[in-house]
């Protein structure tokens, strides 16, 4: 088929259908992470003019053990195939799995990857200069062509995790493994132009089925399902990404769980304030909806206000009760929403980083 480059996303959806995350710590979640690295990786390979087949599905087509996944490589006859994992299990670094009997190229790659994370996150390389050889692992054995299980860091390390939390660590990563693949198969390596999601698209990145899968898997209150369908068309008239509403949605709800300051009665999906506004911790603060369109519809416009895709007095005219024009276009991208649509910096990263990339790839 001429493809050039597989790379897979470690865990994920389980042949009988259940979400297995890999490692969990401290909010981070292994599948999660490892697919933000994937689309950088791949978003890096494409635009240097690399073919790429990389797992769409939260894994799915590939099993546990890695059988699925080696299988894909060998169809597509890929030149190389890389999956993307975090550790666990006690200590620091990034390592690099190759199987005993690979090439000496592939060797160096996998060791200029490594390298590579090594530097952007400031974490040490472990073990032989970051190459760890070995044969328990499936898709090192079943795959035909050079490949390597990528180790990035260790979520149960609290400097490692630190690192991971860093702005566009994640990125940074994707496009250094990137780096050292575009040398291994001699192609020239294309920086990127811009990094960061935009909150305004003309289409949904996502569909609004797999925002439903999405939710399940993680496990969400009934009402979130709700919350998804009255947000969607919304947020389609309103010229944002769909998607973009339903992960800001999950994180400001815990995915229709809520349990924070307000509760469903609200029928508020982020947390929005009255016009007069208070204090974080009071009730009384916070917009209290008639119902979930309401809702979802003042949520879409502060949201379209934020990046610019409305006026003012359109997301005032639609229900916004803070439909201010010192917010007005200060958001085009999700990332730029920390510390300006919430006090934390982190705020926006962990919408794209824990919630978007994983419901876009699901
Ligand atoms: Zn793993």
């Amino acid at each position: 088929m001429g493809m050039d480059a597989y790379i897979g996303v470690g865990h994920g959806i389980k042949p009988n259908g259940t979400f297995d995350p890999g490692a969990v710590s401290r909010g981070l979640v292994e599948h999660d992470l490892a697919v933000s690295v994937v689309d950088a990786y791949s978003d890096a390979m494409r635009r240097s003019g690399v073919k790429v087949v990389d797992e769409g599905h939260s894994g799915a087509g590939h099993d546990p053990n890695f059988v699925g996944s080696a299988r894909r490589a060998n169809e597509f006859r890929v030149k190389y195939a890389d999956e993307v994992h975090f550790n666990a299990g006690g200590g620091t670094g990034v390592e690099v799995l190759v199987h005993p009997g690979t090439s000496e190229a592939n060797k160096a790659a996998c060791r200029a990857i490594a390298a590579g994370i090594a530097k952007v996150l400031r974490i040490p390389v472990r073990r032989d200069r970051g190459l760890f050889v070995t044969s328990a692992f499936g898709f090192l054995k079943a795959t035909a062509m050079p490949a390597a299980i990528i180790e990035v860091a260790f979520l149960d390390s609290a400097a490692d995790r630190r690192a991971i939390r860093r702005k566009d660590a994640l990125d940074e990563v994707g496009e250094a493994i990137a780096e050292a693949r575009c040398a291994f198969l001699g192609v020239t390596n294309k920086p990127p132009v811009r990094r960061g999601v935009a909150i305004a698209a003309a289409k949904p990145t996502a569909t609004k089925r797999r925002a439903h899968a999405w939710a399940n898997s993680k496990q969400c209150a009934d009402v979130f399902h709700d919350i998804i369908d009255a947000g969607w068309r919304h947020a389609r008239k309103l010229g944002i990404d769909p998607a973009v509403f339903v992960a800001q949605a999950a994180k400001e709800t815990g995915f229709g769980k809520f349990g924070g300051v307000i509760d469903a009665s609200f029928h508020n999906s982020c947390g929005l304030k009255t016009t007069a506004g208070g204090d974080n911790n009071d009730p009384a603060a916070h917009q209290r909806f008639a119902d979930w369109d309401a809702g979802t519809l003042a949520h879409c416009a502060h949201l379209a206000l934020y990046a610019g895709a409305i006026s003012t007095a359109k997301a005032k005219e639609v229900g916004d009760p803070r439909a201010f024009d010192s917010i007005h276009g200060v958001a085009p991208t999700v990332q730029e929403l920390g510390g300006r649509w919430a006090p934390s910096t982190d705020y926006g990263r962990s919408i794209v980083r824990d919630l978007l990339r994983p419901l876009r790839r699901f």
